[in-house]
C-alpha cells in the first residue's frame, strides 16, 4: 500500500478530492505523509531552507527577537516559539546567539508547534539541552508574552486553487485517469471569499486560497496583542499571488505534484495579504529577506565568521551569504512580516 494507492481507491469510490485534502495527506498523513515519514532537509535531503544554508540566519533572528524582548521590558516568563521547526536548526542557532543576553534563557519557555512525530524526535535531539515543549495547535500557546518565528511553515499549509469562470469559480481537484492522479476542474460555483479577486483577474485566471493561515495568525496575533511579544513570519511569496504556485521538490529537483504522493515536499507561495488581513495587532511592512538580513548586520557577521575560514569553507560561506540575501537567490523571493503590539515597535530589521 502507498499513499497513491490509498488516494486512488478513495477517488475511485467517492470522486475527485480537493487539492487542499490531497496536499494535507501528502505532507502529514500519519502513515504515508512526507513530513511524517521522511527527513527532508539539508544537502542530503530534498531541499535546503535558510537555517540549513547558514547559522547566520538563525543568529540574526535570535538577536532580533532578543532585542524586541529587551525593548518590551524583558518580561519573565515568556514563550520562545517556533512554528514548524524542521530539524531544530533555527531554534538551536537562536539559542546559541542569545546565550549572552542577560536573563533571556532563564525567562524563556521554549515551545515548538510541530505536527510530525518523526520531526519532533529530531528536534528533541537537536535541542536536548534546552528541554523544549511541543504543542499541536496554536491555541495551546500559554497566555504570556510570545516571541515567535515561523520560517517556511505557512508555505506547507494546504491550499485550494480556483479558476475563474465568468463571475464564478471552478475548483481545481485531484481526480483519476485509469490509475494516474490527474488535475481536473469542479463545477462553477460562487466563492464569497474570493470576491476581491474579481477585481484583478479575468476569465481563465487561477487564484489560490489558504484558509488554514488566517486562524493561526489571528490566534498568534491576539496573544501578542493581549500579552506582548512579537512574531517574525518568513516565507516565499508576495502581497497577492496570481497563477499556480504549487511546487513539488524531490532531491533538489522540481517534480510533478501528483507524482510520488507523500514522497516529495509540496508547498505554495504565501499570500502576505491574507496574512496581514488576519493580524489583530500591529504588523510591519512586508520586507524582502535580503533587506531584512542586511539591516540586521549579516554582512558584518559574515565578515567576522570569514576571519577564521580558508578555501572550501570560505567559498561555501560566501555562497551562503549570497544565497540568503541576493535578489536572484532567496533575497527577494522570500519576505518577512513582523507582528507586534499596539504602541510597540516592529522587530529589528522591519519597519512600520
Ligand atoms: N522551519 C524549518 C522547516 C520548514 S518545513 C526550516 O526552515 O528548516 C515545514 C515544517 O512545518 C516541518 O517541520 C513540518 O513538519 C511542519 N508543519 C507543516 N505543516 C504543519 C502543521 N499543519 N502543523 C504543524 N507543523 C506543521
Amino acid at each position: 500500500m502507498s499513499l497513491h494507492d490509498l488516494l486512488a481507491a478513495q477517488i475511485a469510490a467517492n470522486g475527485p478530492i480537493r487539492l487542499s485534502d490531497f496536499m494535507a495527506d501528502c505532507l502529514l498523513h500519519p502513515e504515508f505523509g512526507y513530513y511524517t515519514t521522511q527527513e527532508p532537509f539539508g544537502a542530503s535531503g530534498d531541499f535546503v531552507t535558510a537555517p540549513e544554508v547558514s547559522q547566520m540566519f538563525g543568529e540574526l533572528i535570535g538577536l532580533s527577537l532578543a532585542q524586541a524582548w529587551i525593548d518590551q521590558g524583558s518580561p519573565s516568563p515568556f514563550a520562545l516559539v517556533e512554528f514548524g521547526p524542521g530539524r531544530g536548526t533555527l531554534m538551536s542557532d537562536i539559542l546559541r546567539a542569545t546565550k549572552g543576553v542577560s536573563g533571556f534563557h532563564q525567562a524563556a519557555q521554549i515551545i515548538l508547534l510541530e505536527a510530525s512525530p518523526n520531526l519532533r524526535a529530531i528536534q528533541g535531539e537537536t535541542l536536548r539541552v534546552y528541554t523544549p515543549a511541543w504543542i499541536d495547535a496554536v491555541d495551546q500557546l500559554p497566555a504570556i508574552p510570545i516571541f515567535a518565528v515561523a520560517n517556511e511553515f505557512f508555505d506547507a499549509l494546504p491550499i485550494r486553487q480556483f479558476v475563474r469562470d465568468g463571475s464564478g469559480w471552478r475548483e481545481r481537484q485531484v481526480g483519476l485517469d485509469n490509475d494516474t492522479l490527474v488535475f481536473g476542474l469542479g463545477p462553477d460555483s460562487p466563492q464569497p471569499a474570493l470576491a476581491h479577486r474579481l477585481e484583478d483577474t479575468k476569465d481563465g485566471d487561477l487564484v489560490e486560497e489558504c484558509s488554514a493561515a488566517s486562524p493561526i495568525i489571528n490566534t498568534l496575533g491576539l496573544r501578542i496583542k493581549h500579552h506582548g511579544g512579537v512574531a517574525l513570519i518568513i516565507d516565499y511569496g508576495d502581497w497577492r499571488s496570481l497563477g499556480d504556485t504549487l511546487q513539488a521538490i524531490r532531491d533538489h529537483e522540481h517534480v510533478s505534484p501528483l507524482d510520488q504522493a507523500g514522497q516529495c515536499d509540496i508547498t505554495a507561495h504565501v499570500d502576505f495579504e491574507t496574512i496581514a488581513n488576519a493580524v489583530p495587532c500591529q504588523y510591519s511592512r512586508v520586507t524582502p529577506q535580503g533587506v531584512f538580513l542586511e539591516r540586521l548586520g549579516i554582512t558584518q557577521r559574515a565578515q567576522a565568521l570569514a576571519q577564521n575560514m580558508t578555501e572550501d569553507a570560505l567559498h561555501s560561506h560566501i555562497a551562503a551569504h549570497r544565497r540568503l540575501t541576493h535578489p536572484d537567490e532567496m533575497g527577494n523571493l522570500f519576505k518577512v512580516i513582523g507582528l507586534y503590539p499596539e504602541g510597540g515597535s516592529p522587530p529589528a530589521g522591519l519597519e512600520k
